[in-house]
């Protein structure tokens, strides 16, 4: 990539970056921290998409961090990916008190963010952790979504205006902190990412 795209996407998720820290389209500035906007380059061609912040990374801006982020560094370990060569957001920039279910009206005000990004990093695959940024990302891309466990781990492909991407569905690392079985689905998932990968 050339330099003087690489300085014009910093440019623009900084500017991103101010209105989402001044952002009050929705109730939860109220109560966040600090918004978490996303964490790792810009330039990367895996974008990785959660949920909403936690409680810890609401109070340090920074992404998973905790145990399903210790998790998420061992997944994206098994495909030789660090953090600093992925970028990862969430569908909500603010964290909700008592970590409530992403509500549709946080949603529709939240998601522009998350769609700019996307313009802006034009991965060549995004990663959706769980259920909700699943389904916004399928329902942004005209795939059809029916329930995470059957569509996880499998690769869709999407156009978009910066030509084809592939998104890849993914149960939430999270949910291997309440039950440990589920650490191998995630692991089987991520070999199949491995395999794209080299592809
Ligand atoms: S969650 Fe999104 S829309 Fe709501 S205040 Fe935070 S940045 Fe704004």
């Amino acid at each position: 990539m050339k330099e003087q795209q690489k300085e014009s996407k910093k440019q623009f998720m900084e500017s991103l970056s101010i209105e989402i820290n001044n952002c009050k389209k929705c109730d939860l500035w109220k109560t966040r921290n600090k918004p978490l906007v996303g964490d790792g380059s810009i330039n990367a061609e895996i974008l990785v998409i959660g949920e909403s912040p936690g409680y810890y990374e609401d109070l340090q801006g920074k992404a998973f961090v905790g145990e399903a982020g210790k998790i998420l560094d061992n997944l994206l370990g098994l495909v030789n990916l660090k953090r600093k060569g992925i970028y990862i957001t969430n569908v909500l920039k603010c964290h909700p008190p008592r970590n409530h279910n992403p509500n549709r009206q946080e949603i529709d005000s939240c998601i522009g963010y998350l769609y700019k990004q996307i313009d802006i990093i034009k991965p060549k695959i995004i990663l959706t952790l769980g259920k909700f940024a699943s389904k916004e990302i399928f329902d942004k891309f005209n795939l059809d979504f029916t329930r995470i466990s059957e569509l996880r781990g499998r690769v869709f492909e999407a156009e978009t205006n910066f030509g084809k991407m592939k998104i890849i569905p993914l149960y939430h690392p999270a949910v291997a902190c309440y039950h440990n079985e589920m650490i191998g689905e995630l692991k089987k998932d991520f070999e199949k990412l491995g395999l794209l990968m080299k592809n």
